[in-house]
């Protein structure tokens, strides 16, 4: 959110009257700031300001860069045209967003309870020239596609034909009373399909399949991948596939590079759209197919202003521009189980692996008798999979050497000056880290509080595995990927790169080697403490966990069926781990959706999250207070309100956290009553309190 950053205008800007006729001498701008309104500027001396263009505009006492969504002739009504002062400078030689775009945003502004200018600023690339970047080159298309199996047949055919099928919203209206298809959702008319299928079961060539049919009949083409290491190892497979016809927009180009993609595809100059999140905007004309792989994954969701989620987007515009929404996983998100259970997503099943391996072996393993963080069994197993000269993966979520400093005398626990969470330990810098703010300080000797030596850090991190694998394995070659060792651009992709070659042995990392890696060498996969995510209070943390453990383990036996897992954990009778180790998706999911029924949380209701920050706690606190007096009285009848209560990451950067939580059945009502609340609270708001919404937020931490 930018709204710290502009002062508040002591000459307020004139806001704009309703749209009006086009190709006169003032425009409407919108701001990368919360506000819902535009402002109106007369035209720039060379007359070069016209829709679609970004153009630098006196905010108060300094220049701001907006968006220009409307031009008029006549300044607005009831305002006199000496008092609207002029745009300063155009920033852009030719359009870079259309109608379509603004027509989202404002879309997404109402959605999601942000500024259209906002919404805009998240869809459109931030550069200011247009840049070159070769994603692809046009030759060297190598098809090497495999004769597809039955059920990828059959499901490729399912999918094209629903596809043929899927109309724009404008040309649905018609047919009201008809009987509409079964694939296709109640609420939104959209057409969706899942390919759920095991890790390794091929859907990947499903979806570059389905791709080529929409090209071939003329229509576009998004293919959504999660954020970091996927990202590049898809779009190259695209790259071959489609040559020239596909572009890359990801958050590793610079913006120029981004904006320089995103004006080919306006032009029509690309069809397929490879990109994380935001290549969900992609201006695509005639959009056919939105391909949204490994659907869970928390990278659709965005963690700023305005929040949205590439998967709401997608249904969005889906379903306006009649494009089928194809998504895939072999652990979907509850919210998609759901809908298929409902059968609003239809669902084509993969259940084999297909190039020689099978569901790999998984055998939980207690660490209450281990004193490090090896068990018995895994060190055994990396000895025996180095004896093949196969490769292990060993996972942990949490990056550093220790995770927590705990005092055995008082309990005092080191925490965070400015963020009420635990510091880190890292070793290689001798220093303890908050992984929040940077925060970062000398390891205390002793208790800082009571001065007892039997105090120190606890915990592990990959930090600590790296050591003890190095020592325990002194001939193996052991590389860490985690945000330490990969902050570097390219650093990642060299470690998977010698990774894949068979020069690293064994490769230890967060996240970032639990994503949709395909590496043919891998026999075992540790997940070395499968507990982390459970600790946190939220709702999501089982189905977390349990995808989590089920991805890892899908690196494991890819190509061969000798595959094995070893899942260590203090809590093996904690359902979530239980089922992940038997890969009993449908039987996590059942359980799961019915305690969220009984608990009332999503899919089985709609949240809108309203987090309150400021330097003073006591701001925070009274913010929080007006927040939820004001809400109560706005709820719709089958809705709660939760809170006003501290955040579960109560104080972060120097800022304190509160926040209320809105719950309904339907998100409709509920967003009614959050838009007048943001309203009335706009009233009494104090200087110095920002206030977020979160509509349909993924952590309440
Ligand atoms: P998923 O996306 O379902 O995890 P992938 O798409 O990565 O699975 O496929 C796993 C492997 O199977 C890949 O190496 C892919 O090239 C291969 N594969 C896919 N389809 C076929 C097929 N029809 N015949 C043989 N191999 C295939
Ligand atoms: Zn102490
Ligand atoms: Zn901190």
């Amino acid at each position: 959110m930018n709204a710290a950053r502009i002062s508040p205008a002591p000459e307020p800007p004139v806001p704009a009257a309703s749209p009006r006729a086009s190709g006169g001498a003032y425009v409407e701008v919108v701001f990368d700031i919360p506000l819902a309104a535009a402002y109106s500027y007369k035209t720039d001396e060379k007359g070069e300001a016209a829709p679609g263009k970004r153009a630098m505009v006196p905010f108060g006492k300094r220049d701001i860069m907006g968006y220009i969504v409307a031009k008029h002739d006549s300044p607005p009504a009831g305002l006199e045209s000496g008092k609207i002062r002029a745009v300063r400078r155009v920033v852009d030689r030719e359009p870079v967003f259309d109608e379509d775009n603004v027509a989202l945003a404002r879309w997404m502004a109402a959605y999601y309870l942000c500024g259209q200018g906002e919404a805009l600023a998240a869809m459109i690339p931030s550069g200011r020239r247009t840049g070159s970047f070769s994603s692809f080159s046009g030759e060297e298309l190598t098809p090497e596609k495999p004769e597809l199996s039955a059920e990828q047949r059959e499901a490729l055919e399912g999918i094209t034909a629903m596809a043929g099928q899927a109309v724009p919203a404008a040309a649905r209206s018609g047919e009201a009373g008809a009987a509409r298809p079964a694939a296709r959702s109640g609420e939104t008319g959209t057409a969706m399909a899942y390919l759920y299928g095991i890790t390794g079961s091929g859907k990947t060539e499903v979806f570059l399949r389905a791709a080529e049919k929409i090209l071939e009949a003329g229509k576009t083409v998004i293919y959504l991948v999660p954020e970091i290491s996927l990202t590049h190892q898809t779009a190259e497979v695209i790259g071959r596939r489609f040559g020239s016809a596909a572009a890359t927009l990801h958050s590793g180009m610079t913006g120029s590079e981004r904006l320089g993609e995103w004006m080919r595809v306006r032009r029509g100059e690309a069809g397929i759209v490879v990109g994380p999140r935001s290549a969900v905007f992609a201006p695509l004309k005639r959009l056919g197919l939105i391909i949204i792989d490994e659907e869970h994954d928390g990278s659709y969701k965005s963690g700023n202003t305005p929040r949205y989620h590439a998967r709401q987007i997608a249904m969005r515009r889906s379903s306006l521009e009649g494009a089928l929404l194809l998504m895939g996983s072999a652990t979907p998100s509850a919210e998609a189980w759901k809908l298929m259970n409902d059968g609003a997503i239809r669902r084509f099943n993969l259940s084999r692996r297909l190039s020689g391996g099978k569901p790999p072996e998984i055998v939980p393993v207690s660490l209450a008798e281990t004193s490090g963080c090896l068990s018995a069994e895994l060190k055994e197993e990396i000895r025996k999979t180095a004896q093949m000269g196969r490769q292990t993966i060993l996972f942990l979520n949490r990056r550093g050497f220790a995770y927590f400093y705990q005092c055995r005398s008082c309990g005092y626990e080191l925490t965070c000056k400015h963020c009420s969470v635990s510091l880190t330990y890292h070793k290689s810098r001798g220093r303890a880290l908050c992984h929040y703010c940077g925060y970062q300080t000398k390891p205390p000797a002793a208790c800082p509080k009571c001065g007892s030596l039997d105090a120190g850090f606890r915990g592990f991190g990959t930090e600590l595995i790296e050591e003890e694998v190095t020592s325990a394995f002194p001939g193996l070659r052991v590389r860490r990927a985690d945000a330490d060792t990969t902050a570097k651009k390219g650093s990642l992709a060299e470690i998977l790169g010698r990774f894949r070659a068979g020069e690293i042995d064994i490769l230890l990392g967060t996240q970032m080697v639990a994503k949709g890696l395909n590496f043919p060498g891998v026999r075992l996969v540790g997940v070395v403490f499968a507990d982390t995510g459970l600790q946190l209070p939220d709702f999501r943390a089982a189905e977390r966990t349990f995808s989590l453990i089920v991805q890892v383990a899908g690196r494991a036996g890819r190509y061969f069926p000798d595959g094995k897992v070893i899942v260590q954990s203090l809590r093996l009778s904690d359902p979530a781990i239980r089922k992940a180790c038997a890969l009993d998706i449908e039987g996590f999911f059942a359980a799961e959706l019915r305690q969220r029924s009984a608990q009332g949380f999503p899919p089985y209701s709609r949240l809108i999250r309203f987090t309150v920050r400021s330097r003073s706690e006591e701001k925070a606190d009274r913010a929080a207070a007006v927040l939820a007096a004001l809400a109560r009285p706005l709820l719709p009848p089958d809705a709660e309100l939760f809170g006003p209560a501290e955040c579960p990451v109560g104080l972060k950067a120097g800022s304190y956290r509160r926040h209320i939580l809105l719950r309904g059945k339907r998100m409709g009502p509920l967003h009614r009553a959050a838009s007048l609340l943001l309203e009335r609270y706009g009233r009494e708001k104090e200087a110095g309190v920002y206030v977020e919404a979160d509509v349909d937020p993924v952590d309440l931490l």
